[in-house]
């Protein structure tokens, strides 16, 4: 099974057939270790999926007669795949607190944070003129990441219903925004300066062409699917030239997204997908989405070494904290104590270096030589060792 006999000229050494026999009971603890961090994994993907499917069964039928005038009472219960705090964005102001303001990389990091932040923020928009639509006929997936057989696509938002889906790509940018479909172009205008990104509708046309795909690799039935790419910020100015067609049919304000919805309800007013067809697509689309594994330091392309260890101070961001003994983590700068200093510390650990350490990594980080310290943080923690017994490892989760 492991690819390993024992040789002819020790088959009588005893010596030779015993270490053999350890060699392969190692291999095999290696394996089994291998296959529960596969398992765990497979386990928070699971909750995740049964936690998100509880919250779909739990829904109406939709084949219901629709009513515009139920569509304005506020519910949030049609959200199936929440908006959650980005792990990008996490890893980064991990990142950002624990390196020195001088180094090179500082300033690209604060630009990533910035532009992260801007786009979650924008997401987080999404939500209210979504609130508007009425919980038994829509199902609301944020963040749906997929796979189309060739490559990975993201959607910021995607809205199921039995008449039509709709995918909508979230462009928080300030200023002045002229789309150029000419030379597909987004041209930004902020405090006089000219910036290009790439253009949003391009992008959208993409993720529907990708979506399209999929629904036909996962058999499910034909249903129109409308793209839509939503400026988040009211204050973002839109122009266009006028030799060239209009996107705004394709171009829409936050708060005008729940009215855009109704007007497609109105338009494909066929139930084209029968109650139970729509509750299977939901668990599709819940159990095809995967999370991006993104390595932050690798992608910023800053060393491991140049990260600051330590407790950082919660009251002046000094750091290290040194521990003092029944009291807690004392900063030498302001004098002050910070709680749960540690713990937030191999938090950032988790996500910077390493969802998993040891004792004696742990030890190295938070600067302290106090193992039943460290033992007792994790326990506080409740993470769970895994690996061999004399070199155990502990799983920091993402939370
Ligand atoms: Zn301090």
């Amino acid at each position: 099974m492991w690819g390993f006999s024992v040789p002819s000229w020790c088959r009588k050494n005893r010596y030779c057939v015993v270490k053999s026999l350890f060699d392969i009971v190692l291999k095999s603890i290696d394996t089994i270790n291998h296959s529960i961090d596969k398992l765990l994994n497979a386990i928070d993907k699971i909750h995740h999926a049964i936690d998100t499917a509880l919250i779909f069964f739990k829904k109406k039928e939709p084949n219901q007669p629709r009513s515009n005038t139920t569509c304005y009472e506020r519910s949030n219960s049609m959200i199936i795949k929440p908006l959650s705090y980005p792990l990008a964005l996490k890893q980064l102001e991990a990142i950002q607190k624990r390196l020195p303001p001088e180094h090179p990389k500082a300033e690209k990091v604060n630009q990533q944070l910035m532009m992260k932040s801007a786009g979650y923020k924008g997401e987080k928009n999404l939500e209210y003129p979504l609130s508007f639509l009425d919980s038994d006929t829509y199902s609301i997936f944020f963040d749906l990441r997929l796979f189309d057989g060739k490559h990975h696509f993201q959607m910021d938002a995607l809205i199921l219903s039995s008449s039509f889906i709709v995918i909508l790509e979230v462009k928080n940018i300030a200023g002045t925004l002229y789309f150029d479909t000419g030379f597909n172009q987004l041209i930004r205008t902020y405090n006089n300066t000219q910036e290009s990104f790439p253009d949003p509708l391009i992008q959208i046309k993409r993720q529907e062409a990708q979506f399209t795909i999929w629904c036909k690799q996962q058999s499910i039935p034909e249903i129109p699917i409308h793209s839509f790419v939503v400026i988040s910020s009211p204050k973002t100015i839109l122009t266009a030239s006028p030799d060239q067609p209009p996107p705004h049919h394709s171009v829409i304000p936050n708060l005008m997204v729940h009215k855009k919805i109704l007007e497609l309800t109105n338009k494909f007013s066929d139930n084209l997908i029968l109650a139970h067809e729509l509750h299977q697509v939901g668990l599709k689309l819940l159990a095809n989405h995967s999370s991006a594994k993104v390595n932050m330091l690798q992608t910023m392309q800053i060393e491991k070494y140049e990260i600051q260890p330590g407790v950082i101070c919660d009251h002046c961001r000094f750091l290290p904290l040194e521990y003092v003994r029944r009291q807690g983590w004392k900063c030498s700068r302001c004098s002050k104590y910070t709680i749960d200093g540690a713990q937030k510390a191999l938090r950032d650990y988790g996500l910077i270096i390493n969802r998993r350490i040891s004792t004696k990594d742990a030890k190295l980080f938070l600067k302290t030589n106090s193992g039943p310290l460290v033992r007792s943080l994790f326990k506080s923690m409740d993470l769970y060792p895994v690996g061999r017994s004399r070199s155990y490892q502990y799983v920091i989760p993402h939370a």
